[in-house]
């Protein structure tokens, strides 16, 4: 039976007593008809690659082809062995490895576009440091990712993950919502709570516009990948304590696409507004395409 809300895919779950991560696998093998060995070897690759791009920025500096981003992944990463940060070691190797991939990606590296391009920092960062801190597998890492599709498919169902169709609440706030589900269950959490985290998540994004700089999915984009990472991680904490979201992940979803979809074009990817028309937002884009 395939899922068509948040409401459906808890209620499957509860009655087959299977995880999220065990429907998305029964999707994944129904579907392309492979074995769970085969899906789980191809996982690996795919867990391999966002591991690639989420620590290749922390190890040496990484910049964008256009020089917008860069060498910030590698400044965290020592200032955190330098033993002087606020938050610690999983917070703040989350926030690296948020912003190396995004620096891998304007580098042109590669990275895994889960679910796009340039959300692509927030679920390695999450689900490899949650995973680091919980001494998970890889499999059970794996088993993370597939939780964090569950989600994903409910998302793609009913709403978007395109910034240019529901402004960044819909691309960050999607990759957070995955990424905070699948730390969830990760932590032993229930399907419920681990929807609980998405809508949580959804409700504190809600409106976030798509305004990159020069076009390019780089300001603010690599720190709103930080950002998304740093939601993930505290929003499965506060589920874990037992904190429920009043609205529902359904509901929240809904308000999300509505939003989105209210918002106005200048909003959505075109560069027309918000960050990207400021003064120094427009002096970059000079930068970048007249060499100035
Ligand atoms: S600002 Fe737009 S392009 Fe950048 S990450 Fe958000 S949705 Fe993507």
């Amino acid at each position: 039976m395939i899922a068509k809300s948040a409401k459906e895919l808890i209620d499957i779950c509860n009655s087959n007593n299977i995880k999220l991560s065990e429907y998305a696998i029964n999707r994944e093998i129904d579907e392309k008809n492979i074995s769970r060995e085969e899906l789980f070897l191809h996982m690996q690759e795919t867990l391999n690659v966002m591991r690639q791009a989420a620590n290749t920025g922390r190890k040496k500096e990484v910049y964008s082809l256009s020089g917008l981003i860069g060498g910030d992944a590698f400044k965290l990463q020592k200032y955190l062995e330098s033993g002087k940060s606020l938050l610690g070691n999983t917070a703040v190797t989350a926030m690296a490895m948020a912003l190396s991939s995004s620096e891998v990606n304007g580098s042109m590296g590669k990275i895994v576009a889960c679910p796009t391009a340039g959300s692509c920092g927030i679920l390695p960062a999450v689900i490899l440091t949650a995973g680091e801190r919980l001494g998970k597998s890889d499999a059970e890492m794996i088993e993370g990712l597939f939780a964090a599709a569950a989600v994903g498919m409910i998302i793609g169902m009913n709403a978007t993950f395109a910034g240019a169709e529901g402004g960044c609440q819909a691309e960050c706030g999607s990759a957070a919502a995955m990424a905070s589900a699948a730390v969830v269950e990760m932590m032993g959490g229930t399907p419920e709570m681990s929807l609980n985290a998405g809508a949580i998540v959804f409700k504190n994004i809600l409106g976030l516009v798509c305004d990159p700089v020069a076009g390019l999915v780089e300001i603010p984009c690599a720190k709103r990948n930080v950002s998304g990472a740093i939601s993930a991680l505290s929003t499965a904490d506060l589920v874990m304590a037992g904190i429920c979201s009043k609205i529902p992940f359904d509901d929240a979803l809904s308000a999300m696409y509505k939003v989105g979809i209210e918002l106005p074009a200048s909003l959505r990817e075109t560069a027309l507004g918000g960050i990207a028309i400021t003064k120094t937002g427009l002096e970059l884009k000079d930068k970048v395409f007249n060499n100035n």
